[in-house]
């Protein structure tokens, strides 16, 4: 064999070689994603609650995830039961229709002083003691199907029901553990309910499975239970408020998001647009705003203050620089169609 016969076949050889190690590279990444894939197993359940679709994600290796999702709805029934103010047998029914005390155990003691927290540090942008203007309004009873059977309620009587309103009128008595409500006015839990359940259910997941992944979306509020595979982000729209699809998107791991917008519960008369967020100074829809999005840690905050912040969108400035101190970021759609958005919102709009 001549000498530089013997040396192409070593050349060979180590192409062959150097081949062979690339290509066992290869297949354990590809082996490795997809065994990251199949290890988790995402399960799908939607249920209409609360007026809007819950939908939950989740993989779990402690439970069947079937399971689990099945508690997180049952625990969104449980709390649309309890809180619903519309219906009779709630506890919230119970306070709006007594003039005396009325005795709540710690749960809705706890959420009721919550919202009188929240009303207190939004300067009462939300208000959870609006149920006579929301009433007046026809939000109370919303679908798609009656929105074109609703009116403009006139000046006076958003006087009257404005008068008969506000979370002034909340008397909590935490060593009784009994609430009463003055001047007749009716609570609404509406814009923090959504994200209690959220919370609250999250916490279920959670004290079975630590390591669970996936996420909660309850109409748009978006609680993450873990990153998905257990290591990257989810990636959420952020609906367009006049026309179909999303404006933006998000990356997020874990936390909570929600949306206020004027295109959920409306309707239109004479072309103009009357929306289920209330201005509680004026009683009428809050007009400078079409969409505000809030990321927080916490599923309460995020829905509370997306509704406080989009009520408070003619001071914009204020909203995106005073809602971080609370650990809230903001993106906002003003009545005009321009974005405004807190400086801690950039990190989450690409992965970093
Ligand atoms: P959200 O979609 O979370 O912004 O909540 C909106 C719902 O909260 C409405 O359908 C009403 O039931 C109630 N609501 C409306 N305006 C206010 C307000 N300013 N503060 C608190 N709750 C409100
Ligand atoms: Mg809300």
């Amino acid at each position: 064999m001549r000498f530089s016969d013997r040396k192409d076949i070593l050349k060979t050889k180590n192409v062959i070689l150097i081949s062979g190690v690339a290509l066992l590279i290869i297949l354990s990444v590809f082996a490795y994603l997809i065994w990251g894939k199949v290890r988790f197993i995402y399960y799908e359940a939607t249920e209409f609650t609360m007026g809007t679709r819950i939908r939950v994600y989740i993989s779990s290796d402690e439970m069947n995830p079937k399971d689990l999702a099945n508690m997180v709805l049952r625990e969104f029934e449980r709390i649309d039961q309890k809180f619903d103010p519309y219906n009779p047998e709630s506890v919230i029914y119970k306070i709006n229709h007594s003039n005396d005390w009325v005795d709540v155990d710690k749960e809705t003691f706890a959420l009721i002083e919550a919202a009188v927290g929240y009303a207190k540090l939004t300067e009462g942008a939300f208000d959870p003691a609006l149920g006579r203007i929301i009433t007046l309004w026809g939000f109370d009873d919303f679908s798609s199907k009656n929105a074109s059977s609703l009116t403009v309620p006139q000046e006076k009587e958003i006087k009257k029901a404005l008068q008969m309103s506000g979370y002034q009128n909340i008397v909590l008595d935490r060593e009784n553990m009994r609430i009463k409500m003055l001047n007749g006015a009716q609570l609404d839990l509406g814009a923090i309910v959504k994200g209690y359940a959220l919370e609250k259910s999250y916490n279920i997941v959670k004290s079975i499975d630590k390591d669970a992944t996936g996420f909660i979306d309850a109409g748009g509020e978006i609680k993450i239970i873990g990153p998905k595979y257990g290591k990257t982000f989810w990636v959420i729209g952020i609906k367009n408020p006049r026309g179909t699809g999303s404006i933006d998107y998000i990356y997020m791991k874990e936390g909570s998001i929600a949306t206020s917008g004027d295109y959920e519960r409306y309707f239109i008369v004479d072309g103009k647009r009357y929306h289920h967020i209330i201005d509680p100074q004026t009683g009428w829809p809050a007009s400078y705003a079409r969409s505000v999005t809030v990321i927080a840690r916490d599923a309460v905050a995020a829905d509370v203050l997306s509704t406080a912040g989009f009520v408070m969108a003619k001071d914009w400035r204020y909203v995106v620089v005073h809602f971080p101190e609370l650990g809230a970021q903001v993106f906002m759609v003003l009545s005009d169609g321009s974005i405004k958005k807190s400086e801690g919102f950039l990190a989450y709009e690409r992965k970093p």
